[in-house]
């Protein structure tokens, strides 16, 4: 089964976190469908045959795209290749794009599963990430999903300026309470180049501290687990049969291709498993969206190793020790590691594998570093 990604990269305005490939205006949104269209048609010997599985508008603010044109792009896809019949086709939205008819027309096109950037439902926390929708929206946009789509999922961050418990709590109370099929939490990462990290640098701003981040986020997983939610993912959480086909699909090394400006995809050729990305450049990519490949790398053995052990750890599916010795017997340093992190409490281990706590997942990057030689 493959998938697809589509980088839509137009935003209203930047958000003072996001440090995304994007470009803070719609006015080329037109000429990026007839290019989306032109890179699909060059592409096409990579669907003949396929079958697809799943389609993830990204971006970018995917719900600028007007509707019909997302609807072309689809019936070029099909004509090219086959969709599963229960393909998942999701795109990321902003609260303040489902005004009127928005979210009917969305649906309308073929679009099953709606990602919505909530953030917050604090109007505070709102305006110091610089978001543009207000609560109102965001409780709106959410109510007219649920009555549309197969799955609504909600992305909240926590740790943002001045943001305590209560106020973590209330987010995590709402999103909850509206009965939303999926959740993603995100940790505020303070991105260089972007103007909260300047902000904070400057002292005009604080940001809760390392120690606090992590309480938020065991706060997260404590109260939606106990709501039904199953973490499957450092950051998501789902109802059964909710989780995102698309991201579970390449969190397990499954082919995607992505097209638009800074796409990646991963795709099996006869000279072995290949990563490539597009141009971070819109102009360059509108100008030759055929040829817009500026990143292209044939996994060797050892990059295969390193995805495998950071993958597996990030979804939980069990980190095989029998991988990690690779036939020996394990390295004195990594079986210290191990040990150590045993005793911390961040890895378990059960039936000849290993598997994240909770609190383990806070640290999934440094513990998969760890078992790197
Ligand atoms: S809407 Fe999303 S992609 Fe756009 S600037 Fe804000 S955080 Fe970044």
């Amino acid at each position: 089964m493959l998938s697809l990604y589509v980088h839509i990269p137009f935003c209203r305005k930047r958000c003072s976190y996001c440090d995304f490939y994007l470009v803070a205006n719609s006015a080329r949104m037109e000429d990026f469908f007839v290019a989306l269209r032109r890179e699909t048609a060059a592409r096409a010997s990579l669907l003949k045959g396929r079958t697809i599985g799943a389609i993830h508008f990204g971006g970018g603010t995917p719900s600028m795209a007007p509707p019909a044109l997302l609807s072309d792009w689809l019936e070029q896809v099909a004509s090219l290749t086959s969709f599963a019949p229960d393909i998942e086709i999701a795109l990321e939205a902003n609260p303040e794009d489902l005004q009127g008819n928005a979210a009917g027309e969305l649906h309308g096109v073929g679009i099953n599963r709606l990602s919505l950037g909530v953030q917050s439902f604090n109007r505070a926390k709102l305006a110091s990430l610089g978001r543009v929708h207000s609560p109102e929206n965001a409780m709106t946009a959410t109510h007219k999903a649920l009555g549309l789509f197969d799955s609504v999922s909600l992305d909240l961050i926590c740790g943002v300026p001045s943001e305590d418990r209560e106020a973590w709590q209330g987010d995590l109370d709402k999103a909850i309470a509206l009965e939303v099929q999926h959740v993603s939490v995100y940790m505020l990462s303070l991105e260089p180049r972007t103007l909260l990290s300047r902000d904070v640098a400057a002292g005009r701003v604080r940001v809760p501290d390392e120690g606090a981040q992590a309480d938020f986020y065991m706060q997260a997983l404590k109260e939606l687990k106990a709501s039904g939610y199953a973490h499957y993912e450092v950051s998501n959480f789902a109802m059964p049969g909710h989780h995102s086909r698309y991201n579970l699909a390449s969190w397990k090394r499954e082919p995607y291709i992505g097209y638009g400006p800074s796409a990646h995809s991963f795709i099996q050729t006869e000279e072995g498993e290949l990563r490539t990305a597009n141009e971070a450049s819109l102009s360059r990519w509108l100008s030759a969206p055929q040829s817009a490949e500026g990143f292209r790398e044939i996994l060797g053995e050892r990059e295969r190793f390193e995805e495998e052990v950071f993958l597996s750890l990030r979804i939980n599916s069990g980190l095989s020790i029998e991988f990690l010795r690779k036939g020996n017997t394990l390295p004195i340093e990594m079986m210290n590691a191990l040990g150590k992190m045993e005793a911390q409490g961040w890895i378990r281990h059960e039936n000849g594998a290993l598997y994240l706590t909770d609190e383990g997942f806070l640290f999934a990057d440094h513990i998969a570093a760890e078992l790197i030689p």
